[in-house]
C-alpha cells in the first residue's frame, strides 16, 4: 500500500533543495525544509491521537505552516478541513461541528473567542499564527522530521470543502485523494506547468482555486511559489518579473488593469495568466491583452468537482466562454425537466462527470441524491451552453434564472447588453417578486469611473436587441456590486436588498 496522494505532490520532494515557496521578504522554503516540517506537523496530530480518517479543521492565516498543515493531513490519513478566514466564530461552529472534527486550528488571537466553538463541538483546541508560532506549532517543533506515510486509497477521503455559500447554506463537498491527485495533473499538463515555473501565489487558500488548484499543480510540476498574503497592488507589481505564471480571480485582473503602473514590461517575463471562480468580462480580457499582449486563460471549476474546463494553452483563447471539457471529464448541457441532452447552441443546464467528481455532501444525503446522478453525472447549479465550436459559454446560475411570465430570462444576456452601454463598468441583473408576473426583471448598474451614465438611456439603448418581457422594468445606479472573497457577486443580498425595489 501507499499513500497516492501524499506520494505524488509530496514525497517525491523530501530531500531536495529546490525552492517550493518564496516569501515577501525574500525569504525561502526549500522541498527538503517543507518536508520536515510536514513530518513534524503529522507527528503531532499522530501524537495528540489524531487517526486516520478524523477531520481537522482549520481556521488560519495563509503561511507555509499553513500548507504543511495540509500536507500533514494527507500524510496522517486526515480529512483537512479549511475554513474562510472572514467567518465569525457563528458562522465557524456550524462547520466545526456539522464536520465532527476532532481537531479545531485558529490563530492564537481567536483562541478566546473559539473556545466555546470547540468545546459547543467535542473538539479539542490548538493555534497556529502565520509567523510559525502558536500551541499546534510548539508541538510540531518537538517532533522528529520524518514519519511514516499512513497508507490510504485513492478512494480515501483527503478534503472536506465547503462550497462558498452563494447561493444559500455551504455544503461540505467530500474530496477523494483520486478527485484532488486526477485534477492536478491534467491540469499540470493542460497548462504546461514545469518545475522551471514560479507561480506568483495572492489566492486565499482556504478555497479551492487557492489551495488545490494553485498549490497541488505547482506540487505536482516542482515548480516554486511566490506566497504572498493576500492580494495587494504593490506586491503583485513588485514580484511580477520574478514570476512566470499567475492564477487570479477576475478582480485580481481588473484592479491590475486599474493601476498605471501595471504595464508590458511588469508582465513581461509572465508565461501564463489565468483566471476562474467568477466570470471574467470579455471586455477585461481586451484590455489585458492591448496592456500586455497576453491572452488570460480562463477555467471554470468548483468546490464539488474541482476543475471541469479550460481554455486552450495553445489554441484560441476565447474571452467570454470557459473553453473545452478537460481531459478525462464529460460534460452535457441538459433539460432542467427531464434531464435529456440538448443539442449543442442550446442552453441548459451544465452537468459534469469524471475522477474529478466529488463523493457526495458530507451527512446531505437527499442533497447529494438531488444533484447527483446514480450515473455519476453532478448537476452543477450553473447553466450554459456550447458555442459552435465546442467552447463552453456559462450564461450564469439556475438559481439566478429570472421567470416572467412564464418565460425564462437569462440575466447574463441582459447584462452583456448593459455593460456595452457608454460609461457602464458593470451591472447585474435579478428578478424581483411582482404580483402579475411573478418575477420582473431589476438592473442594479455600476458606472465606469468618472461616467455619469443615464439611467434612461441605458434603458433606450438596450431596447432595440431585447424582447420586451426581458427588459428591466427598472434600472438603478449603484456605486459597486456585493462579492465575496472570492470576487463572486452575491446576487442573493442584492435580491434581499431590491427585492421590493
Ligand atoms: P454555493 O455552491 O455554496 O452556492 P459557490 O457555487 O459560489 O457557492 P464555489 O464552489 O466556490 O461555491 O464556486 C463554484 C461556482 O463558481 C461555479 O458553480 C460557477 O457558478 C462559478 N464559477 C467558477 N468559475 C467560473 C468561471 N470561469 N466563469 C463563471 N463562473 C464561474
Ligand atoms: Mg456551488
Amino acid at each position: 500500500m501507499a499513500n497516492p496522494l501524499f506520494d505524488t505532490l509530496f514525497a517525491r520532494h523530501a530531500d531536495q533543495s529546490t525552492t517550493f515557496l518564496v516569501l515577501p521578504d525574500g525569504a525561502q522554503v526549500t522541498h527538503a525544509e517543507f518536508l520536515a516540517r510536514t513530518a513534524g506537523y503529522a507527528n503531532a496530530l499522530a501524537k495528540m491521537g489524531l487517526t486516520p480518517g478524523d477531520r481537522l479543521a482549520a481556521q488560519i492565516d495563509k503561511s507555509p505552516d499553513a500548507v504543511a498543515l495540509y500536507a500533514a493531513c494527507v500524510q496522517a490519513g486526515l480529512v483537512f478541513l479549511p475554513l474562510n478566514t472572514a467567518y465569525t466564530p457563528d458562522e465557524v461552529s456550524y462547520f466545526v461541528t456539522d464536520s465532527g472534527a476532532k481537531l479545531f486550528v485558529c490563530q492564537a488571537n481567536r483562541r478566546d473567542d473559539m473556545k466555546a466553538v470547540a468545546e459547543a463541538a467535542n473538539a479539542q483546541l490548538l493555534t497556529l499564527d502565520d509567523n510559525g508560532g502558536g500551541s499546534l506549532a510548539q508541538l510540531a517543533d518537538d517532533q522528529p522530521d520524518t514519519f511514516n506515510t499512513v497508507d490510504r486509497s485513492a478512494d480515501d477521503l483527503a478534503a472536506f470543502l465547503y462550497t462558498s455559500g452563494t447561493t444559500g447554506r455551504s455544503k461540505g463537498a467530500m474530496l477523494t485523494q483520486a478527485n484532488l491527485l486526477s485534477n492536478a495533473q491534467t491540469l499540470t499538463e493542460a497548462w504546461r506547468f514545469t518545475r522551471d515555473d514560479v507561480l506568483l501565489h495572492a489566492l486565499p487558500i482556504f478555497h479551492t482555486h487557492g489551495l488545490f488548484v494553485a498549490i497541488n499543480v505547482t506540487l505536482v510540476a516542482g515548480g516554486a511559489m511566490i506566497f504572498v498574503p493576500k492580494f495587494d497592488l504593490d506586491t503583485m507589481i513588485g514580484n511580477m518579473h520574478r514570476a512566470t505564471t499567475m492564477m487570479g480571480v477576475p478582480t485580481f485582473y481588473t484592479r491590475l488593469l486599474d493601476d498605471p503602473r501595471f504595464t508590458k514590461d511588469v508582465a513581461q517575463h509572465m508565461r501564463l495568466f489565468i483566471s476562474g471562480s467568477a466570470p471574467l468580462l470579455a471586455e477585461t480580457h481586451v484590455q489585458f491583452e492591448t496592456r500586455t499582449g497576453h491572452r488570460i486563460l480562463e477555467r471554470y471549476g468548483m468546490t464539488e468537482t474541482n476543475m471541469n474546463t479550460s481554455n486552450p494553452y495553445e489554441g484560441e483563447r476565447r474571452a467570454g466562454t470557459v473553453g473545452f471539457p478537460l481531459p478525462g471529464v464529460e460534460l452535457k448541457i441538459t433539460d432542467p425537466a427531464t434531464g435529456d441532452t440538448l443539442p449543442d447552441g442550446e442552453i441548459g443546464q451544465i452537468e459534469v462527470r469524471g475522477e474529478n467528481v466529488f463523493k457526495g455532501y458530507w451527512q446531505m444525503p437527499e442533497k447529494t441524491a438531488e444533484e447527483l446522478r446514480p450515473d455519476g453525472f453532478f448537476i452543477t447549479g450553473d447553466l450554459g451552453r456550447i458555442d459552435d465550436d465546442g467552447y463552453v459559454v456559462i450564461v450564469g446560475r439556475d438559481k439566478d434564472l429570472i421567470i416572467s411570465g412564464g418565460y425564462n430570462i437569462y440575466p447574463k444576456e441582459i447584462e452583456l447588453l448593459i455593460d456595452d452601454q457608454p460609461g457602464v463598468l458593470e451591472s447585474a441583473v435579478i428578478g424581483v417578486p411582482h404580483p402579475d408576473f411573478g418575477e420582473a426583471v431589476l438592473a442594479l448598474v455600476v458606472a465606469q469611473k468618472g461616467a455619469y451614465p443615464d439611467v434612461e438611456q441605458i434603458a433606450e439603448g438596450i431596447s432595440k436587441s431585447l424582447a420586451r418581457f426581458k427588459q428591466p422594468r427598472k434600472l438603478i445606479l449603484v456605486p459597486e456590486l456585493p462579492r465575496n472573497t472570492m470576487g463572486k457577486v452575491q446576487k442573493n443580498l442584492l435580491r434581499q436588498e431590491y427585492g421590493s425595489a
